[in-house]
């Protein structure tokens, strides 16, 4: 039987949230019927035929989900294990586990980094929960130095459960923030920028990498996305490099985001997203295709698009209140407003994002 998915199958998606809904609409406009499943609330199921709301230990929601599908994919990298078992039983699920297994837990992802051969920020696991997790703290800050970032090995987003160490007062405080989770200390890394590679992978191994962008956050949180990055050719090469890399490791298929350090001594692989992010929103707008397109175009066995950027944009993310600026940016030319339809902006909530086209694409 062919692995390709025809227009009219059904695609089944792990998390209603904003991303979740973007791979909706992408799989709509490829003529897909699209069935979510998500917990909570899910700005995704308004534009999705099907939506199940019941928790990830629910067997039987899990199991009809699966059953109404031809493929699952997923919006976010936490899916439990048990729910996973339950839907590979029934019906092909990409990217494969083994991606989410590797990037569901810090230390995890750090390992396999390393050992596939590429440069992290030196680490160190801590127990938050030991009884001489203090004396344990104290060990790994002379292995990694300071300053240092204390990081939940897992659920950790958008800058949450993280606490910086520049001295010897700040560990105690750190380790209490973790809250007995266990924990990875990073040695902090002094970049000059922050970059990330949307690359691809189809079922046919072929790879194929959106343009680099550049990072900036603020508390945490994505602020702006600018492509092209100001990098030069071989750091770009080497960024491209790194997303191969990891993707033909992980046997992988559909998009993932690589976010990357640039230092004096070249790029460092600082996490990977085994999925569509938040740094390639700006793709709907700069490019030949999005990153949502590629992804489903890569979980349904069809052939990637080379991703050529037409475009030089900047893309911003709309954070809570940021939504009243939005009758104001609606009178300006070439700028894109996407909307994710969330009810309450709270703060600290992506609600939207817009991207401002600033010029056209030169050749590199
Ligand atoms: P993360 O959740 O690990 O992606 O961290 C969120 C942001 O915190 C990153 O995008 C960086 O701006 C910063 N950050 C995280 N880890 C480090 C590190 N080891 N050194 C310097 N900055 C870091």
């Amino acid at each position: 039987m062919s692995e390709r998915l025809n227009p009219g199958q059904t695609i089944g998606i792990l998390g209603g949230g904003q991303l979740g809904r973007m791979l909706a609409m992408a799989a709509s406009r490829l003529g897909f019927h699209v069935h979510i499943y998500e917990p909570g609330a899910a700005p995704a199921g308004e534009l999705a035929g099907q939506t199940t709301t019941a928790s990830y230990d629910d067997k039987d929601a899990l199991e009809a989900f699966a059953r109404s599908v031809d493929v699952v994919t997923y919006e976010f990298e936490n899916v439990p294990a048990t729910a996973l078992d339950r839907i590979e039983a029934l019906v092909p699920f990409r990217p494969n586990r083994k991606a989410l297994a590797v990037s569901q837990d810090r230390l995890t992802e750090k390992n396999f980094l390393q050992e596939i051969g590429l440069d992290v920020a030196p680490y160190a696991p801590v127990d938050a929960a030991a009884p001489d997790a203090a004396a344990r703290l104290a060990q790994a800050l002379a292995e990694v130095g300071m300053p240092a970032i204390l990081k939940t090995r897992r659920l950790g987003y958008d800058g949450k459960g993280q606490a910086r160490i520049t001295n010897t007062h700040d560990a105690q405080p750190a380790l209490d923030a973790m809250d007995g989770a266990d924990a990875i200390l990073e040695g902090f890394v002094h970049f000059e920028r922050e970059i990330s590679v949307i690359a691809a992978r189809g079922m046919d191994g072929r790879i194929a990498c959106f343009e680099p962008g550049e990072n900036v956050h603020k508390d945490g949180i994505l602020h702006t996305t600018t492509v092209p990055a100001q990098i030069d050719s071989d750091t770009r090469e080497r960024a491209f490099g790194i997303a191969g890399t990891i993707l033909a490791a992980l046997d992988y298929d559909g998009v993932l985001g690589v976010e990357l350090f640039q230092t004096d001594a070249g790029l460092i692989v600082n996490e990977i997203a085994p999925r569509v992010h938040n740094s390639g929103h700006w793709t709907e707008a700069g490019a030949v295709i999005d990153q949502f397109e590629q992804h489903i175009r890569a979980i349904a066995g069809w052939t990637l698009v080379d991703p050529v950027r037409h475009s030089d944009v900047v893309m911003t993310n709309l954070i809570g209140d940021d939504l009243d600026h939005v009758p104001a940016i609606s009178t300006e030319t070439g700028t894109r407003i996407h909307l994710y339809g969330k009810a309450e902006a709270r703060a600290g909530r992506k609600m939207g994002h817009v991207t401002r086209i600033t010029g056209v694409a030169r050749d590199r």
